[in-house]
């Protein structure tokens, strides 16, 4: 009898808790500032151009290979307005394969990319689970990004 009393006794207050869930997505939990989204692409504000050179290091160490880049001689660097050599021509994540593990920030030996806050990307054509350079610009920027 006692045990049933308890039991009813925790249900009652169960019943009277406020709700813990949200109703997502009308509702949404603010992110911790340390959340890992996937990957997005810097813009160097000073030089008006991606901060990404293309030089693979992302695409070469991405374990699960979301990362297809080419590369292309800077302009702007023959006319003497940036220091890149070389800059990013074009750049692919698959965020179907991305486990965002930050990997390829890690490896980034220009501080061009780094994780964001996105991570909201469902959809029922895999192709465009595929990101393209200016889409990744305009990613939620994350709480960590130095550029
Ligand atoms: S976060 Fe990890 S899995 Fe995603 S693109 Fe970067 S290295 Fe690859
Ligand atoms: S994001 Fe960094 S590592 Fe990847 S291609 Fe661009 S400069 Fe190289």
């Amino acid at each position: 009898m006692i045990g049933v009393l308890e039991a009813l006794a925790t249900t009652l207050r169960t019943m009277l808790r406020p709700p813990v869930t949200v109703q997502y997505p009308k509702e949404r939990l603010p992110l911790a500032p340390r959340f890992r989204g996937i990957p997005r692409l810097l813009w160097d504000e000073e030089k008006g151009e991606f901060a990404c050179t293309g030089c693979g290091a992302c695409a070469r160490n991405c374990p699960v290979g979301a990362i297809r880049v080419t590369a292309q001689d800077n302009e702007a660097f023959k006319e003497g307005k940036s220091t890149r050599r070389r800059i990013v021509d074009s750049f692919q994540l698959d965020v179907g394969r991305c486990i965002c593990c930050s990997l390829c920030v890690e490896i980034c030996p220009f501080d061009a990319i780094a994780m964001s806050h996105s991570f909201e990307f469902s959809t029922s054509s895999p192709h465009e689970l595929v990101l393209d350079k200016e889409r990744l610009l305009s990613l939620t920027p994350g709480d960590t990004e130095t550029l």
